[in-house]
């Protein structure tokens, strides 16, 4: 199982870490021990001290597939759930300002909790129109469309395929909203689809 991750796929969010608008997704991967289940804590590790949260919608791969084409993207994954992309801002900002890779702000270990519960795609009248928010102590702190997305799931999921072999069971980060900001231990993390709170945990 792979998670792969596009960031920059806001427009919102590009212009609050004043980064270009890409013209292609921008493409990133966190190993599967990046993943936190059963609203596990995220214990704040000694490495960084600059853990910001982004939530992202989840999509679910429900079948393999290799240069897929856009009009039938959609048959290809069938649940979309809530994460979190943590990603420690000082170690990315470091690597960016060198030029080198992001692997070790954005895959380490508990950098990737997600919900336990996947909805079902067909529950969703469209998933051009989907609703999801972070609140952090029951404060509104992030608040995502779908509508607002650079790079809509079909084409996400035609664009990687055209890269990496999809297959079952792996998971996409399809970007943050305006919003992302610092974490610290004690804080309570809550996200949501629409109005259905789908993963809660603590930062310890
Ligand atoms: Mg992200």
């Amino acid at each position: 199982m792979r998670i792969f991750a596009i960031g920059r796929n806001y427009v919102e969010h590009i212009q609050e870490l004043n980064n270009e608008r890409p013209d292609e997704p921008v493409i990133f991967t966190k190993p599967d021990t990046a993943i936190l289940r059963n609203n596990a804590p995220f214990y704040y590790p000694s490495f960084s001290t600059d853990i910001h949260h982004e939530v992202e919608l989840v999509l679910r791969i429900s079948k393999e597939g290799k240069n897929i084409e856009e009009k039938f993207a959609s048959r290809y994954y069938d649940a979309i759930g809530v994460g979190i992309d943590f990603t420690a801002r000082d170690l990315q900002q470091k690597a960016k300002d060198k030029g080198l890779p992001w692997d070790i702000a954005k895959g380490f270990n508990g950098s990737a909790p997600i919900s336990d519960s996947f909805l079902p795609v067909d529950k969703f009248a469209d998933v051009k129109n989907i609703n999801f928010k972070l609140e952090v102590n029951g404060k509104l702190k992030q608040q995502g469309n779908t509508s607002l997305m650079l790079f809509p799931f079909d084409y996400i999921i035609a664009y990687l395929s055209k890269f990496f072999t999809l297959k079952t069971g792996d998971l996409i980060f399809t970007g943050t909203p305006k919003g992302v900001g610092p974490v610290t231990p004690g804080d309570t993390l809550s996200a949501y689809i629409e109005n259905e709170k789908l993963l809660e945990f603590q930062v310890k």
